[in-house]
């Protein structure tokens, strides 16, 4: 089976014109009338703004929330983007869509988190594009699955589609986190070890879902070396129809844009990932998340040892910690990990849990 995607570079793609980094897609969530579009993009542009974005159908999680205007908001983006001299694109999620966006003239379409999860929808798209040179951006899918973004990489691209990036916007979790969509970094730096060639792009307003959050999430995405930030923005963010806490005005934006560190490449080839410090951040960045892990794994164990206590259970129990050590050992040497060091690593683990529950036993717990 082909594992590789027949791309071409994003500075063939004619989008944005003075190639500066970070790549900047901006504009509402949604299109919400004439006037909120246009006075929105007059600020955007005025900033340098190249490639405006706007939600025209919004997949929302409820019917009753505000879904898009729909056709009539693609003329205005038609209008708009020969009055002000800009690129425009817009999410699509079937045929219908892909057709109207066609015909409006859309520069550049990405595909959601919702749809990019679903490959039946995924093919359909892909067959739908079949032939047509249009650039496409995929939306990670909701859920944190490589494998899911890469299928619906692979399906647009055997449709002929080589302009293709993916935008990282975080995936959603049961966990309670101070974003609306958990940050997956070493999921989307996964994506680009694979396929360096692939632009990839931060939604840094999906991520956070407020606004207070955005900036150090689009720097973080320049500290890995992320080509280029899609961020949601609003003529009035506070009477947004939709995601109104996570826009920006134009003007915040780009003062945000201002304060952001762009890290040098020392070179335009996209080699610059295996430049030393941007490694080393990826490891801050993965760190961080095993001690996430680590945590949680506390936390069950802790709550294990509640169950042992209230049930009289002994704490150690050597064939379940065997079983487990196996399993690890036949897991971990798929993927490279030799069994001496998770002998070593998971051993440290276990006993910490072991004191864990110890700890709660020994506690006499007023309740
Ligand atoms: C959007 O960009 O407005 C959107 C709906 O995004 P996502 O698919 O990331 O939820
Ligand atoms: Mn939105």
């Amino acid at each position: 089976m082909k594992n590789d995607l027949d791309l071409i570079p994003l500075n063939n793609w004619q989008i944005f014109p003075d190639m500066q980094r970070p790549y900047l897609i901006a504009g509402p969530c949604s299109a919400e009338s004439y006037e909120q579009l246009y006075s929105t993009a007059v600020e955007l542009k005025k900033g340098g703004l190249s490639l405006l974005r706007a939600g025209v159908w919004k997949p929302r999680t409820s019917p009753d929330s505000f879904e898009g205007m729909g056709e009539e908001a693609l003329e205005w983006l038609k209008e708009i983007k020969v009055k002000l001299d800009l690129k425009i694109c817009t999410e699509v999620a079937n045929a219908k869509h892909i057709e109207s966006a066609l015909n409006a003239g859309l520069d550049l379409l990405w595909i959601g988190a919702r749809t990019s999860s679903n490959p039946f929808m995924m093919q359909d798209i892909a067959d739908c594009l079949q032939g047509v040179d249009i650039p496409v951006l995929v939306k990670n899918p909701i859920n944190q699955e490589l494998a899911l973004w890469e299928g619906a990489l692979k399906r647009l691209n055997r449709a002929g589609i080589r302009k293709l990036g993916v935008i990282h916007r975080g995936f959603s979790t049961m966990e309670k986190i101070r974003y609306r969509n958990l940050p997956a970094w070493h999921i989307a730096i996964e994506l680009k070890s694979k396929y360096p060639n692939i632009p990839i792009f931060a939604d840094p307003s999906h991520i956070a879902g407020k606004r207070e959050l955005i900036a150090d999430l689009s720097q973080k995405a320049l500290d890995l070396g992320f080509e280029g930030l899609m961020v949601e923005s609003h003529i009035s963010p506070s009477t947004a129809l939709s995601d109104a806490q996570q826009q920006l005005t134009p003007g915040s934006l780009y003062s945000l844009l201002n304060t952001l560190i762009v890290r040098e490449t020392g070179t335009k080839d996209l080699e610059y990932i295996s430049n030393i410090d941007e490694l080393r951040n990826q490891i801050d960045v993965i760190d961080s998340e095993l001690l996430r892990i680590l945590h949680s794994r506390m936390d069950i164990s802790r709550e294990i040892g509640r169950y042992k206590k209230k049930y009289n259970i002994s704490i150690v129990q050597a064939d379940r910690w065997e079983n487990l050590l196996e399993k690890i050992l036949i897991d971990g040497r798929k993927m490279d990990l030799s069994d001496k060091f998770l002998e070593k690593l998971f051993n440290i683990i276990h006993q910490e849990s072991i004191d864990a529950q110890n700890d709660v036993l020994s506690k006499s717990e007023v309740d």
